[in-house]
């Protein structure tokens, strides 16, 4: 019996629930700069609660980012971060960096199996 064809990823939501209140979240059309001068796929802004994502990512890369972002909140809405601190400010960015990449993939893995979705999708 052949496989169902794969389905389409859904638009990036434009506003998503956080533990403490709503989030905006907005597309750009280009790259983002983090606050250290970087390049970045996607932004946190928690005193404006508000998620940015570059533009120009495929579905799957755009989702992982969002819920990488969404992450950061739903840390710091919990507190978390003052479970994951280290000795020094960047082992605690290094322990939070890797509890958002870690959900970020574990929800990109059960949408794309749960949804039937195509991991690589170019985007629309
Ligand atoms: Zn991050």
């Amino acid at each position: 019996m052949p496989k169902a064809p794969r389905k389409r990823w859904p638009a990036i939501p434009k506003r998503v629930a956080g533990l403490a209140g709503p989030i905006t979240v907005t597309v750009r059309r280009g790259a983002l700069t983090a606050p250290d001068g970087d390049d970045c796929w996607g932004l946190y802004l928690p005193p404006k609660r508000r998620i940015l994502l570059a533009g120009g990512m495929p579905p799957a890369l755009r989702w992982h980012t969002l819920i990488h972002e969404w992450a950061h909140a739903w840390l710091i809405d919990a507190g978390l971060p003052n479970l994951l601190h280290g000795e020094t400010e960047e082992e605690l960015n290094r322990n939070v960096e890797v509890v958002c990449d870690t959900l970020a993939t574990a929800l990109v893995r059960s949408m794309t199996t749960a949804m039937n979705l195509d991991p690589m999708e170019r985007k629309k």
